[in-house]
């Protein structure tokens, strides 16, 4: 359904984004992927899947960068049909306390990174008549939790893009859409996961057991690969009028 498209996923070495860019890859778009860590494991996997796959280093907190890699994925596929703002980082304190380099660390990572790679891919999708904008934002881009002002600031902040975005190209075959994932069993909420364990003196499976049963009715994780299909139909002709939803998959988070 993709071949011949190229999608960009910010954050795509690990977790959610290298499920959606596998998921994406399975229906034959090229993949440019960013992010740290295991990159060459992630492109291997990537490539095993028979598409083409680029890595650009971009730091997320950087627009100078930023405008480095969407350069770097015109030149080397023509243009960004699909981009899926995914980087993200969290961290858990009080307002009172919260550290004000994390504050803004969260916000240009997790909120203004997406302005910039948006306000980049948008005119080449324009000039194409084309165009699918996935933001992953999160349930805490509906509903807030303590401790994350930050986070919670920056994915309602998202959702908000997201509602802006999809109306100034309302006309156009360009979509932009939020996903608002619950609990994903990834790096980022393993390590909130074993704060809890410690803090708490439990073992890790309580503390995910208490961690689920604080806000997911389900009392299950949902998994990178729900979250990647999700993005294939927001990329489907189905989808085609589709446009500013912030959909959440969440298993009743948000319903309570
Ligand atoms: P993760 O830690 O597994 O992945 C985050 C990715 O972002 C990694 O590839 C990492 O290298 C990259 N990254 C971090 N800082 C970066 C930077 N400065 N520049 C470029 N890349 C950077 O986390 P995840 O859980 O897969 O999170 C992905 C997205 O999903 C985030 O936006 C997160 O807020 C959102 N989300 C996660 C959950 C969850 O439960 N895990 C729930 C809702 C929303």
């Amino acid at each position: 359904m993709l071949a011949r498209k190229t999608a960009l996923v910010t954050g795509s070495t690990s977790g959610i984004g290298l499920g959606i860019a596998k998921a994406l890859a399975r229906q034959g778009a090229n993949i440019v992927l960013n992010g740290f860590g295991e990159i060459e494991a992630a492109k291997a996997e990537v490539k095993a899947l028979g598409v083409e796959v680029e890595y650009h280093g971009a730091d997320m907190s950087k627009p100078a960068e930023i405008e480095a890699m969407m350069a770097f994925a015109a030149q080397r596929f023509g243009q960004v049909d699909i981009l899926v703002n995914n980087a993200g980082i969290q961290h858990v304190s009080r307002v009172e306390n919260f550290p004000v380099e994390r504050w803004d660390a969260i916000m240009a990572i997790n909120l203004t990174s997406a302005f910039h790679t948006t306000r980049l891919a948008l005119p080449a999708m324009q000039k194409a008549n084309w165009g699918r904008i996935i933001n992953v934002a999160s349930v805490h881009g509906l509903v807030a939790s303590a401790e994350k002002s930050a986070y919670v600031a920056a994915k309602h902040g998202i959702v908000g893009l997201t509602k802006v975005t999809a109306l100034e190209n309302a006309t156009t075959g360009i979509t932009c859409n939020a996903i608002c994932p619950g609990w994903v069993l990834t790096p980022l909420v393993q390590k909130q996961v074993d704060a809890k364990a410690a803090a708490l003196g439990i073992s890790n499976d309580e503390a995910t057991r208490l961690l689920l049963g604080e806000k997911e009715p389900s009392m299950q994780f949902t998994t990178p690969e729900e979250l990647g299909e999700l993005a294939v139909f927001f990329c489907s002709p189905a989808a085609n009028n589709v446009r500013g939803v912030a959909w959440n998959m969440d298993g009743g988070w948000a319903a309570q």
